[in-house]
């Protein structure tokens, strides 16, 4: 009995390791908060200075899963392709929003592949996206981009992009995930349940060698449930991702924690082909939503001085596709009767020495000129006159 009683708590420590989900440096998460109306709230908020951090679940209610979303990694133009950044899986901490990294024009595309979350380019690593499933995507979608012509490119890239920023095809794929997820998540809640109330008082009532081939039976058949229906949800929702699909299963098949918690796998990455800000169009508050189109406005318009005697067809590139994502981003803002200008105007100075401030991540100095370290390198702006009220705190 008592060693049945450590099994448990070994189990539950396990269980409560399964509610949290890691958030790579750069990405977001939201918390999906009812199956039926779809809400999501914003649990990790873009952050001036990218690092990682853990966000948890109610362990209570399995279908409140936590999606990654991951703002776009990779810039392209009708000349070629760059990596947003130097190394996805170490970025740099002060990045200022444009760090130009690989840069291959597509005249010297021989080879596009994708291997887990990788993208190969000429069979040498380009890039590491936030899933399988986009990465997958973008060898297909860039290689049908390099077989047009340079100005249909263009235009083709726009259509992407808007395609990506749409609340409406977001509203779509999230009504359709939420479903899965709560169908998958009754199974977990009962095999949760049965683990840490209906086991342990069985245990309790008629004794573990009486009752363990009956408790393991029950397991087996429940994981194996559980491992069914995850697998038929993540071949609805994500096709192209085997290998995921493959290590998740295992996963949960092999560890009775996992599969309490098989919600979480197929969830994160619901939002794969999405703009963060298009999820919180679809499904966030008001709050969440201006909050995000205030700093993606910020992040896209305030950049770092672009590097002297850089690649300069890179930097065009990059600067061309920042630009295209940023009308896309105003239109999705103006079409929900905001003004953009408003959502990037500094706040309230926080004390009357408040000198300038920084555009990107709104930073108050005391200074009168300077550059903003945090974002590498942006420019301070003078703090306008018409705020020159002190805030309330
Ligand atoms: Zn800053």
């Amino acid at each position: 009995m008592i060693e049945f009683g450590l099994l448990l708590v070994v189990v539950l420590a396990l269980y409560l390791m399964e509610c949290a989900v890691w958030i790579p440096a750069g990405s977001l998460a939201f918390l999906l908060c009812s199956p039926l109306d779809h809400s999501l709230k914003l649990i990790v908020r873009p952050r001036p200075i990218e690092r990682p951090s853990l966000a948890f679940s109610n362990p209570f209610v399995p279908w409140r899963a936590i999606m990654v979303c991951n703002p776009p990694r990779i810039w392209c133009s009708g000349d070629g392709i760059v990596s947003g950044c130097a190394d996805f899986e170490q970025p740099s901490t002060k990045n200022g929003g444009n760090v130009i990294g690989n840069f291959v024009p597509f005249e010297e595309i021989r080879r596009l592949e994708s291997e887990g979350k990788n993208l190969y380019v000429n069979g040498a690593k380009f890039a590491s996206l936030g899933s399988e499933a986009e990465a997958t995507f973008l060898a297909k979608w860039l290689q049908g981009l390099k077989s047009r012509a340079k100005q249909e490119r263009a235009a083709e890239i726009y259509k992407e992009i808007k395609r990506k920023l749409a609340p409406e095809r977001a509203a779509q794929v999230l009504s359709y995930s939420a479903q899965k997820i709560y169908s998958l998540g009754l199974d977990c809640l009962i095999l949760t349940v049965a683990t840490f109330l209906a086991m342990p008082f069985v245990v309790w009532r008629w004794g573990l060698s009486l009752t363990w081939p009956f408790l393991i039976s029950f397991m087996i058949f429940n994981v194996g449930l559980i491992g069914w229906e995850f697998h038929s949800g993540q071949h609805d929702l994500y096709p192209q991702a085997k290998e995921a699909r493959w290590m998740s299963m295992a996963m949960i098949l092999l560890s009775p924690p996992a599969a309490m918690r098989a919600t979480r796998y197929l969830a994160k990455d619901i939002a794969w082909d999405f703009h963060p800000l298009a999820m919180a169009a679809a499904a966030g508050s008001k709050g969440d939503f201006e909050l995000l189109a205030s700093w993606f406005l910020r992040d896209l318009t305030f950049s770092a001085e672009l590097p002297v005697g850089g690649n300069l067809r890179a930097i065009e590139s990059a600067t061309w596709c920042r630009e295209r994502f940023r009308l896309a981003v105003i239109d999705l803002v103006r079409k929900r009767g905001l003004d953009e200008t408003a959502l990037i105007s500094p706040r309230i100075r926080e004390s009357g020495l408040v000198q300038s401030y920084c555009p990107r991540c709104l930073c108050q100095y005391t200074v009168i000129s300077g550059v903003c370290e945090d974002c590498g390198g942006i420019s301070l702006l003078p703090h306008p006159m018409k705020n020159r009220g002190l805030a309330n705190c």
